[in-house]
């Protein structure tokens, strides 16, 4: 499937992990919209998503990849430059269900060794790869982490989904509160130089603000 609108009974089955941000009408965070980028930062395609975020004034929630950061720590920089928030995303961006619980544990460790210490009044951020997790996963990582799903999985990573599908669809799904999730990956380029700029535009235009995580 190229695209992914979050079933509530999905929602209902893991309360304790984060899959969107809706509020009542009358709560001034109401109309807002966060925007993820999972799996960078690269140079093929981070800066470009940082200059678009800047040229809207926008900030977004960045799900690093520790080896990501590990090659690229000038682009991980611009990240926290910029304003942005960051989250744990692995050091070798793995499945969570084909891995020991010991080794995916570990391996989150080595990605967080690379984040800067965060405002310690705030828990770190993860989402896990392919969002494919244990049960047993999460209880070891709730007491440190907030787990961080979506809402609308846009589907940019998909190199057949017709970009102007995509920002279509992505729009049609948002309502107030709606995490989704990009990708500053090779397999987004395509659709993603697309949709980015003209999905902020269309709900600026609507009135809403982008939130960080
Ligand atoms: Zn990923």
């Amino acid at each position: 499937m190229n695209f992914f609108k979050t079933p509530s009974m999905l929602k209902r089955i893991y309360p304790s992990l984060v899959w969107d941000k809706f509020q009542d009408a009358d709560c001034p965070e109401y109309k807002k919209i966060y925007l993820t980028f999972d799996d960078g930062p690269i140079p093929e395609l981070t800066p470009w998503v940082l200059q678009v975020l800047k040229s809207w004034q926008v900030y977004g929630t960045f799900f690093c990849v520790g080896n990501n950061i590990h090659q690229h720590p000038e682009l991980y920089q611009a990240l926290k430059d910029g304003g942005h928030r960051v989250g744990n995303h692995t050091y070798n961006h793995i499945n969570g269900w084909n891995t020991e619980n010991f080794s995916y544990l570990r391996n989150i460790l080595q990605c967080e060794e690379l984040l800067s210490p965060s405002d310690m009044s705030q828990k770190k951020l993860f989402r896990p790869p392919y969002g494919k997790i244990k049960l047993k996963q999460i209880q070891q990582l709730l007491p440190r982490y907030q787990i961080i799903m979506w809402d609308i999985l846009s589907g940019d990573f998909d190199a057949d989904f017709n970009h102007d599908a995509c920002l279509e669809r992505c729009i049609q799904h948002t309502r107030p509160g709606t995490i989704i999730i990009f990708h500053d990956n090779y397999k987004a380029q395509k659709n993603l130089t697309y949709v980015l700029p003209r999905y902020i535009e269309h709900f600026t235009e609507q009135g809403y603000t982008f939130g960080v995580l």
